[in-house]
C-alpha cells in the first residue's frame, strides 16, 4: 500500500469520467437524475449502486470519505456537517436507552454537552473514568469507551492500546476522537480502536475555512451510521466543503509535521522563560503523558498550553500578541491563542475546571505555519508585558 504522503495526494481521487478533470469536481447538486423509470426502481430497491440525493451520498463528499479512510487505515468513512454532527450520529445510531458510555477525557466541551445533556435526556448513562482505572469503570451496561487524546486543554494523553485492550476484553466498542493528533501522528484503528471521529474543521481542513466532521472505521459499523445517523439526523456535509477538505488534506502530512516542529520549538522557548510557570506539551519529558505519547504519536502535535499564574498575566500576554489571533478552534495555518478559563470553560463548574487544569492563568496556543522564529518573537514581546506586570 502507498505511504501516507502519497495517499494524502491520491486517495479518493480519480479522473472525472465525463471530462477527465484530474481534481475532483464540486458536484454542487442536491439530486441526481435516474435516467429512466426502471433505473429509478432499481436504485431504490438497492439492486444498482448510484447517486440519488446528496443527503445520502454525493461524489465530492465520497472522495473526501475515501481519502480520510485511506489515511486512517479504515475500511470506510462517513462525512458530516461538523465534528459534533459526527459524534451525535455515532452515539444515537449505536446506543440505546440504558446503555453506558465510559469516557477518558477531559472531553471537548461540545461532546461533554452532548453526552451529559442530550445523551442523558435520552436515557444514556455517562461515566467519567479519566482519573480512575478503566477496567474497573466498565460495567455490565457499558457499550462504548470514548477517549480523546491529546485532550484539551493540558494535552492530556491516554494510552490507546490499553483502551483497545480493555474494550476487546470486555466486548464493548472503543471510539477515539483523533482531531488533535490526526492520522499523521496517530492511527487509532491500527492500535485496535474500533471507530475514529474527527472534527475535520481543524487540521484536516487546516485553513480555517470549513466546519466538518467524520467517523472512520469498519464498513459494518459505518453502514448503520450512514443509514440512520446521517440519513435521519441529516447533518450532511456540503459538496463545496468536501472540495475544500480534499484540497487541504493533500498537504496534511506536510502541514502537521511542520506544526509539530514549530510547536516543539515554541514549547522549548516557553519552558525557559522566567514568566512562564508551566508548559504543557507532550513532547517535553516532564509532561505526564510523554512516554505514552512517544509510543503512539509520530510527533507531539501543534498544540501547546502554558500557565502564567493569574488571569491578569494571561490578559496582558494575550492582548500583547500580534501574530497569534485570540480565537477558538485549532489546526489552522494561522496561529491561534485562547484563554479557556474566561471563554470556552467560562460556565464550567470551578471544581471541574480545577480538576481539568483550567486555571485562570492558562493559555492554549495552536501553533500555525508562520516562521517559528517570528512566532517566538511575538510570544517574547507579549511575555515582556507579563514581566512588567510583576515588576509594578
Ligand atoms: C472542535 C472539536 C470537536 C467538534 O467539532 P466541530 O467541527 O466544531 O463540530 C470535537 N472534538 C474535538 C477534539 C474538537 O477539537
Amino acid at each position: 500500500m502507498a505511504r501516507l504522503r502519497t495517499l494524502a495526494v491520491h486517495a479518493g481521487q480519480r479522473p472525472d469520467r465525463g471530462t477527465g478533470a484530474l481534481t475532483t469536481p464540486i458536484y454542487q447538486t442536491s439530486t441526481f437524475a435516474y435516467g429512466g423509470f426502471d433505473r429509478g426502481r432499481r436504485l431504490f430497491a438497492g439492486e444498482e449502486a448510484g447517486y440519488v440525493y446528496t443527503r445520502v451520498q454525493n461524489p465530492t463528499t465520497r472522495a473526501f470519505e475515501e481519502k480520510l479512510a485511506a489515511l486512517e487505515g479504515g475500511e470506510a468513512a462517513v462525512a458530516f456537517a461538523s465534528g459534533m454532527a459526527a459524534i451525535a450520529a455515532l452515539v444515537f445510531t449505536l446506543l440505546a436507552p440504558g446503555d453506558e458510555i465510559v469516557y477518558l477525557g477531559p472531553l471537548y466541551g461540545g461532546t461533554e454537552g452532548l453526552f451529559y445533556d442530550l445523551g442523558r435526556r435520552y436515557g444514556l448513562v455517562i461515566t467519567d473514568a479519566t482519573d480512575r482505572s478503566l477496567s474497573e469503570a466498565v460495567g455490565p451496561a457499558t457499550r462504548m469507551i470514548y477517549v480523546e487524546t491529546p485532550a484539551n486543554p493540558t494535552l492530556r494523553i491516554h494510552d490507546l492500546r490499553e483502551v483497545a485492550r480493555v474494550a476487546r476484553a470486555r466486548g464493548v466498542l472503543s471510539v477515539a476522537d483523533n482531531t488533535f493528533a490526526t492520522p499523521v501522528l496517530t492511527r487509532p484503528l491500527e492500535l485496535g480502536i474500533d471507530l475514529v471521529v474527527h472534527s475535520a474543521t481543524k487540521y484536516l481542513s487546516g485553513h480555517g475555512d470549513v466546519v466538518a466532521g467524520a467517523v472512520v472505521g469498519p464498513a459494518a459499523l459505518l453502514e448503520p451510521i450512514r443509514a440512520e445517523g446521517l440519513r435521519h439526523l441529516g447533518g450532511v456535509l456540503g459538496p463545496f466543503e468536501a472540495f475544500l477538505l480534499l484540497r487541504g488534506m493533500k498537504t496534511l502530512p506536510l502541514r502537521v509535521m511542520a506544526h509539530a516542529q514549530s510547536a516543539a520549538k515554541v514549547a522549548g522557548f516557553l519552558r525557559d522563560h522566567p514568566a512562564v510557570r508551566r508548559v504543557f506539551y507532550p513532547g517535553l519529558p516532564d509532561h505526564p503523558g510523554h512516554a505514552v505519547a512517544a509510543r503512539q504519536m509520530a510527533a507531539f502535535g501543534g498544540m501547546v498550553a502554558l500557565d502564567l499564574g493569574s488571569e491578569a498575566a494571561a490578559r496582558a500576554f494575550l492582548d500583547g500578541l500580534t501574530l497569534f489571533a485570540q480565537a477558538v478552534s485549532l489546526g489552522d495555518v494561522d496561529s491561534l491563542a485562547t484563554h479557556p478559563y474566561s471563554t470556552t470553560h467560562q460556565l464550567v463548574d470551578e471544581a471541574v475546571r480545577r480538576r481539568q487544569g483550567v486555571t485562570p492563568g492558562l493559555v492554549r496556543l495552536s501553533v500555525g505555519l508562520e516562521d517559528p522564529d517570528d512566532l517566538i518573537e511575538d510570544l517574547d514581546r507579549a511575555l515582556a508585558r507579563v514581566v512588567a506586570l510583576e515588576v509594578d
